[in-house]
């Protein structure tokens, strides 16, 4: 089997979505522009869900359906339509396959390599009159910040019970798992006092931080989880002794037991090096406190071997005589959110490359290995 991809539209579509610039909570043009080119294209569904709301975002997500003709179950394809910044006035060079940008901005191939590749897959089916399953498509907003708008969505419209992120570098790879993560903030409460003339009556903040990190494991703990701590912030001036401090950071762990754990062992270490901080029993200082605020950013994924969303991956890319690469990923993405909802939810490749950073480039051919795949897919 094979299909012959329009590679100029393909390339048109890109560029077109790179240039509607969309950073987090600004895709509402990108919205726009999907709604209208999918309703062009024959779209029997389209719906915005509330989230907006929700995201602070000027459009929801959007929910797309193209119901197919054949016995197979409808399936799903979901990409973000926010980029992160530098992201403002995007524009696309090309050099004969290869788009960046000018330089002073993100490209926005992520996730943008997703979604031109599925309006050149409907093109496709469409022109080809070619018999295929229900696709369904979901755009969503605020993936950069917080997975906001897949948290946000309206699941309950979708008829597909399994289905694709596309939204990961690399070519020919699935993602099948990805750890869970918890957001930490740690405030550490001492006593103020004048550094120079009373320095007796402080408890410095700074002082049971420094302690409590020493004792913290960070970085990679064990082959599943990782820690750590990204911000610290406190302190008013050099000549007082400094009350209040508080630092930010995350445990995750593909393990959802040692999330828990490694999340307590860091409280623990906070709490109890404040609670065992010496205070002279003729100062006047106050026992330091530590409060230790847990979120939790996103579950874990992890799918199994002989699931449908793999077995049908796995189907498709040998018609096209591939082999899939299937790796552990160690980022969050939307698809833990899907999975969570009971969305089995795989994530592939785009060939998107030196993403969030103004180098970023994107391959015309890995676009175009991404359209045959999805389009043996759906037409399994
Ligand atoms: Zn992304």
């Amino acid at each position: 089997m094979s299909i012959a991809i329009n590679r100029q539209r393909l390339a048109d579509y890109f560029t077109t979505l790179a240039e509607t610039s969309s950073p987090s909570r600004e895709e509402k043009q990108v919205a726009d522009y999907l709604r209208q080119t999918f309703t062009a294209l024959g779209a029997d569904f389209i719906h915005e869900d509330d989230s907006a709301a929700q995201t602070g975002s000027g459009t929801g997500n959007l929910i797309i359906r193209f119901t197919g003709s054949t016995d197979a179950p409808p399936i799903f394809f979901a990409c973000h339509m926010d980029t992160v910044k530098p992201g403002h006035n995007v524009q696309v060079k090309r050099d004969g396959d290869i788009f960046t940008s000018k330089g002073d901005t993100v490209l926005g191939g992520d996730d943008k390599s997703g979604i031109a590749p599925l309006i050149e897959l409907i093109n496709l089916l469409k022109e080809n009159k070619t018999a295929h399953r229900t696709i369904e498509l979901v755009f969503t907003t605020c993936e950069e910040i917080g997975l906001r708008g897949a948290k946000a969505l309206d699941h309950r419209q979708l008829q597909a019970t399994f289905g694709y992120a596309l939204d990961s570098t690399g070519v020919d790879k699935i993602i099948i798992a990805a750890p869970a993560a918890n957001k930490v903030r740690i405030d550490v409460h001492g006593t103020a006092s004048h550094a120079g003339l009373n320095p007796e009556a402080g408890v410095n903040a700074l002082l049971i931080a420094a302690q409590a990190i020493t004792k913290l494991r960070i970085g990679r703990i064990d082959d599943e989880s990782t820690a750590n701590i990204g911000v610290i912030e406190g302190g008013v001036a050099t000549n007082i002794v400094p009350e209040h401090l508080f630092l930010k950071g995350e445990v995750r762990s593909h393990s959802m037991t040692k999330l828990d754990a490694y999340t307590d062992e860091m409280r623990r270490h906070f709490v109890d090096t404040a609670a065992d901080w010496p205070i002279p029993p003729e100062s006047e200082a106050r026992r330091p406190t530590v409060t230790f605020t847990v979120e939790s950013d996103y579950p874990a994924m992890r799918l199994g071997e002989t699931d449908q969303v793999l077995e049908t991956a796995r189907t498709a890319a040998r018609k096209l005589d591939r082999q899939l690469s299937f790796v552990i990923g160690g980022g969050g993405s939307d698809a833990n959110v899907f999975n969570s909802f009971g969305l089995a939810t795989a994530i592939l490749a785009t060939g998107m490359n030196e993403v969030h950073t103004t180098d970023e480039c994107l391959d015309l051919n890995d676009m175009v290995r991404l359209t045959e795949l999805l389009y043996a897919i759906v037409t399994e």
